[in-house]
């Protein structure tokens, strides 16, 4: 491991190795080459990432007015955009995806994150209620928004620094503090926050970054640390169940966004080549590693030969390698564990004898993306509801494609399910639409459409895709206690 970049802790305000100076290896996936070590955080300096929360709590950051700390917040934004080179570098090299969805979406997303929760803070209402007295005198109550305190902000790998400033925008906007730990896959974006954080006037140790994984390690150490006054985490459901048990330690709150396995329900009566398309996205965007991912299609009959052909074209269309080309639309799985899991679920998918209507391997790449964790977009038909293929959550570039009869049989397919993320709904018809959409047992539903994601409403899932909802006012409520203040006015 020679050249290799650092990538350091950032706790305190400043970056350190930490006290054992054990790092480890970050792959870039689209290449399978080392791009980096990462500093691990032991127990010690999650420690000291807590206690730096901890004391900035009780300093200027939590005591300023919301309009002076929104102020601050957008030049986090600022700092984000006018170092948008560096960090879609440093996301492009840590997950393989390609570079324009990143550098036009996902990084700029993170900037608007920062500036909307500021200002929804700096603009929420005081309420205040009046209330008679028995006596016939009156009183009244304001009901005043608190920080909560030392936030714990666990992530995800698939949309790094997009999922860490939809949880670390609103925590700061309302006056915690946060010690984040990213994902050992994704660490870059996060580290890189810190100097962007600093330079905007940040205060020292209310942004504060630990590397490692999770089980015994900085994930776990946080989690179950005592002074961390509530814990907000996306990923995988079975790391939330661990995360709750942790939190039940202490009576912390928790804010789970955990997995999917998210259908979409496509009409006879659709455009049908916009339903194609829609799903296309649904299914292949970030190479399927997307919590609102659909892998579980559901085609009206007299129009599902023809969908079933449209999705095998756009699948076959979609161009892999080079994450700079333009051309390029599909990248890489997030390491070659990941692939191994996902081609675990190939192997049973034809053991229960699908039809593979294209893909089921992966693909040979010629060098330098020879060793890359690589994946041939997917699709079967012929399954049934309980295979472990249309039941679990896969994570990967595929989807399995049901023909129905009417309505009823349809919705409950899709409520058959223990996750209840999202669901898409491709229909011309305005009264079936808002009648299947209230009866789909999902956070969100998407009409004609997917992945419109206005930033100011409530997102999260039913059963297995969690607890709570953060986004909008919803976010407020978790990243601040109200507090009521009432006094008798005579
Ligand atoms: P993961 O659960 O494996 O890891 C997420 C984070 O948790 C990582 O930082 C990891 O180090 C940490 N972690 C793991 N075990 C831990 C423990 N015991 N204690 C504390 N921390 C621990 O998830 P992933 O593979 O990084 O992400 C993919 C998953 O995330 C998928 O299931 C996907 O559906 C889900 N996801 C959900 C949403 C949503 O909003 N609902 C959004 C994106 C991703």
């Amino acid at each position: 491991m020679t050249g290799e970049r650092e990538v350091l802790n950032f706790i305190d305000g400043a970056y350190g190795k930490g006290t054992g100076q054990r790092f480890f290896a970050d792959r870039n996936p689209a290449t399978g080459q080392v791009i980096a070590r990462v500093f691990e955080a032991g127990a010690g300096e999650v420690d000291a990432a807590v206690a730096a929360a901890r004391r900035a709590t009780a300093g200027a950051w939590a005591q300023m007015d919301a309009a002076r700390r929104a102020k601050v917040l957008h030049g986090v934004a600022d700092g984000i955009m006018a170092r948008l080179d560096d960090f879609v570098a440093a996301e492009v090299a840590d997950t393989g995806k390609p570079f324009a969805p990143t550098a036009k979406g996902e990084v700029p997303r993170a900037a608007q994150q920062f500036r909307l929760f500021a200002d929804m803070v700096a603009l929420a209402p005081e309420q205040s209620l009046e209330m008679a007295l028995g006596d016939g005198g009156r009183a009244r109550s304001i009901v005043q928004r608190a920080p909560r305190g030392v936030i714990a902000v666990i992530c995800p790998w698939n949309l790094p620094l997009m999922l860490l400033s939809w949880k670390v925008a609103p925590a700061l906007a309302c006056g915690n503090s946060v010690v984040v730990k990213p994902s050992e896959e994704t660490p870059a974006s996060a580290a890189l926050l810190g100097e962007v954080m600093a330079a905007a006037g940040v205060p020292r140790g209310v942004y504060n970054v630990v590397h490692g994984s999770g089980p015994g390690a900085a994930g776990e150490f946080l989690t179950r640390h005592p002074d961390v006054d509530a814990i907000t985490f996306t990923g995988e459901t079975a790391t939330g169940e661990a995360i709750m048990q942790a939190a039940a330690v202490g009576v912390r709150d928790v804010s789970l966004e955990l997995g999917g396995k998210n259908a979409g329900i496509v009409f006879a009566d659709c455009d049908l080549e916009r339903a194609i398309a829609g799903e296309a996205m649904a299914v292949f965007h970030n190479c399927g590693q997307i919590c609102l991912g659909n892998e579980r299609l559901y085609v009206e009959r007299p129009v599902f030969d023809a969908f079933v052909e449209g999705l095998k074209q756009r699948a076959e269309s979609l161009v892999m390698g080079d994450p700079h080309d333009p051309k390029t639309r599909l990248g890489p799985l997030i390491s070659r564990a990941h692939r191994d899991k996902v081609l675990s679920y190939f192997q049973k998918a034809r053991g229960e004898g699908a039809c593979v209507v294209t893909g089921g391997s992966f693909p040979d790449m010629p060098a330098p993306w020879a060793d890359g964790a690589w994946i041939e977009p997917t699709i079967w038909t012929g399954l049934s509801e309980t295979s472990a293929v249309v039941r679990e959550e896969i994570f990967g570039p595929c989807c399995h494609i049901r023909p129905f009869d009417d309505e009823d049989e349809v919705i409950g397919l899709v409520n058959d399910s223990p996750y209840g993320l999202t669901a898409t709904v491709w229909t011309s018809d305005l009264d079936r639409a808002s009648r299947v959409s209230g009866r789909l047992a999902v956070g969100v539903v998407w009409l004609n459409s997917w992945m419109l994601r206005d930033l100011r409403t409530p997102f999260g899932g039913r059963g297995l895709s969690g607890v709570g909802r953060e986004g909008g006012a919803s976010s407020l409520d978790f990243y601040s206690q109200p507090r009521t203040v009432c006094a008798r006015l005579g």
